[in-house]
C-alpha cells in the first residue's frame, strides 16, 4: 500500500502516514457518490441545511483543536488558523441564508396557454481539487454550497493538508452527510488525475496556474463544467495623497500574513514618489516588528513556509533582484526558526528599488516577500499594475474615493480594494481575471454555480 507522509513544517517532524487512494478506488468511490447523489437532492433543501447547520456547530464546538490540525500540518499561526476558521462560519451562514434564493425557480412568461419556467437542478457529482493554503475556505467555498444544492462532492485536499480533509468529512458525515455523498481521496497530483478521468458532472479547482492548465488542457474533450481558481502576482497602488504610514502598516500585514501564502497577498508595491521614502521606512519596521515563532504559540505571526521547495524560489527571487539593482531592506534569506535550522522558515523579506524585468515583479512568489517599485504618476501606476497575465485582486490607497474609482476602473483583476487589502467576503464574487482562473465561487453567483439551469416549455393540451 502506497503512504502519503504528513510533516510538520514547522520543524520537519513526522504527523502521520495515510493511505494513498490509487485509482481503483478513486473509481469506486466515485461510483458509489453518483449512486448516493440522486437521493441527496430528493431530500428537501430545508432539510440539507438543517444538516449542513449541524455540520458548522459542530465546528464550532471542537475550533480549538480543528485549528491545530490545521496548523501542525501547514505551519499556519495558530491564531491565523483559528481566524479561518471563523471566517468559514461566516461563510456557512451567508450560504445557509442565501440557498433557497439561490435554488428557487422562476416563471418567466404566461399567456395564451403557454408557460415558460426556468428550474435549477444540482450539478449532480462534482470533483473538487483544493489548495492548501486556506483548505477550511477555498474546500467550504464549493463542498457547502454544493452540497446545499444537492451534489455530491469527491474532495481531493492537497497533500499538504490532508488530515483536516478527514476532519471536514468527519464532521459532515457525523452532522448527517452520507458517506457517499462527501468523499475524501487521500493522494498527490497523481490521485487528482485520477479523479478527473471519472465521470463527473463538474470540476472545481484551486491551485497553481501550472496544475490548472494542465487540469484543462485534459478536461477540455470532456465538456464538463470547469472552474479554475489560480494564482495571483497581486498589485497596490499607493497615491502621492496616501497617509504613507497607515498605508504602510496595512500592507505590510496583506504581504506577509499567513507567511505571504495566500492567493491574495500582496505581492507588488507602486508608491508614489512624493510618499516613497516615508512609505518605505514604515513598511520595514512593520515588517520587522511581525513575531516569528512557534506557530503553536499564540502570539506567533510568521511561521514557517508550507512547502520546503518554496524556499528555492524565493531565494532565486532575491537574487535576482538583487542583481537588477533591487535593495534588499530586511530579510532575503532563510531564517533558522526557532526549532535550531529544522523546518522550512524563511526571513521576512522587503526588497525596493524593484522594476518589472524581476521574477520578484512578474511570477507568484507565494512566501513573505514583497517588491516595492517607485512611480511619479497614477498613469505609470496602473500601466505597472496592469502588466500581468494575472488578475485577481489590486488595491489603490488614497483618501479620494473618486481617484481610487478611476484607477480601479481601468484595472483588470476581479477584486479591486480601496485603503484595504488581502481580503475576501463570502458577499462577493471571489473571481480571477486572465491566468489568475474561469468561474467564480461565492455571492449568491457561487451559490448557484453548483446547479444548472433547466428550460420547461409549458403548453396546456
Ligand atoms: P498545486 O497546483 O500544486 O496543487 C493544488 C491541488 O492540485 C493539490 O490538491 C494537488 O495534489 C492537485 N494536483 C496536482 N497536480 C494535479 C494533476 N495533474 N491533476 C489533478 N490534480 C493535481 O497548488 P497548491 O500549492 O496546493 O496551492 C497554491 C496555489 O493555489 C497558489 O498559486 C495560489 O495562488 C493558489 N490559490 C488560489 C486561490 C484562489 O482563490 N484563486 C486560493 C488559494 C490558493
Amino acid at each position: 500500500m502506497n503512504l502519503l507522509s504528513v510533516s510538520n513544517p514547522a520543524d520537519d517532524s513526522l504527523i502521520e502516514r495515510l493511505p494513498i487512494d490509487e485509482p481503483a478506488r478513486v473509481a469506486q468511490r466515485v461510483a458509489e457518490a453518483r449512486r448516493a447523489q440522486g437521493p441527496w437532492a430528493l431530500r428537501p433543501l430545508s432539510e440539507r441545511a438543517q444538516i449542513i447547520a449541524g455540520f458548522a456547530q459542530s465546528v464550532r464546538a471542537q475550533l480549538p483543536a480543528l485549528a491545530q490540525v490545521l496548523t501542525r500540518e501547514t505551519g499556519k499561526p495558530l491564531a491565523h488558523s483559528s481566524n479561518e476558521l471563523n471566517g468559514f462560519l461566516g461563510r456557512i451562514d451567508f450560504f445557509l441564508a442565501h440557498a433557497e434564493q439561490a435554488m428557487a425557480g422562476e416563471q418567466v412568461f404566461d399567456a395564451d396557454g403557454m408557460r415558460e419556467q426556468i428550474e435549477r437542478v444540482p450539478l449532480g457529482v462534482i470533483g473538487n481539487i483544493s489548495a492548501w493554503n486556506y483548505p477550511w475556505f477555498v474546500g467550504g467555498n464549493v463542498f457547502v454550497p454544493a452540497l446545499l444544492m444537492g451534489n455530491a462532492v469527491v474532495y481531493k485536499p492537497s497533500e499538504f493538508a490532508p488530515r483536516t480533509g478527514l476532519e471536514m468529512a468527519r464532521l459532515l458525515h457525523a452532522a448527517g452527510v452520507p458517506d457517499d455523498v462527501f468523499v475524501v481521496l487521500i493522494g498527490f497530483g497523481a490521485t487528482g488525475q485520477a479523479l478527473l478521468e471519472q465521470p463527473l458532472d463538474g470540476v472545481f479547482f484551486t491551485g497553481s496556474l501550472a496544475t490548472g492548465q494542465r487540469i484543462a488542457q485534459a478536461m477540455g474533450p470532456r465538456m464538463v463544467k470547469l472552474q479554475l481558481e489560480l494564482g495571483g502576482k497581486d498589485p497596490t497602488y499607493v497615491c502621492a495623497d496616501a497617509d504613507p504610514v497607515a498605508a504602510a502598516q496595512s500592507l505590510a500585514d496583506g504581504a506577509m500574513y499567513n507567511a505571504g501564502q495566500s492567493c491574495c497577498s500582496v505581492e507588488r508595491l507602486y508608491v508614489h514618489e512624493a510618499v516613497y521614502e516615508r512609505f518605505v521606512e514604515a513598511v520595514v519596521e512593520t515588517v520587522r516588528g511581525f513575531k516569528m515563532g512557534d506557530p503553536m504559540a499564540q502570539d506567533t505571526y510568521l511561521g514557517p513556509l508550507t512547502r520546503a521547495a518554496q524556499i528555492e524560489v524565493l531565494q532565486a527571487q532575491v537574487a535576482d533582484a538583487r542583481s537588477r539593482g533591487g535593495r534588499v531592506l530586511t530579510g532575503g534569506a532563510r531564517a533558522t526558526g526557532p526549532f535550531a535550522g529544522k523546518g522550512n522558515w524563511f526571513e521576512a523579506t522587503v526588497i525596493d528599488r524593484a522594476d518589472p524585468s524581476m521574477a520578484l515583479m512578474r511570477d507568484e512568489s507565494f512566501g513573505p516577500i514583497v517588491g516595492i517599485e517607485k512611480v511619479a504618476s497614477d498613469e505609470q501606476a496602473i500601466a505597472r499594475m496592469n502588466d500581468t497575465a494575472y488578475g485577481l485582486t489590486a488595491g489603490v490607497y488614497t483618501p479620494d474615493e473618486q481617484r481610487a474609482r478611476r484607477i480601479g476602473a481601468q484595472i483588470r483583476a476581479g477584486s479591486l480594494y480601496w485603503n484595504c487589502c488581502d481580503r475576501v467576503s463570502p458577499r462577493l464574487p471571489w473571481s480571477g481575471w486572465g491566468h489568475s482562473g474561469v468561474g467564480l465561487t461565492l455571492s449568491r453567483e457561487g451559490i448557484s454555480t453548483f446547479t444548472r439551469p433547466k428550460a420547461w416549455h409549458l403548453r396546456k393540451a
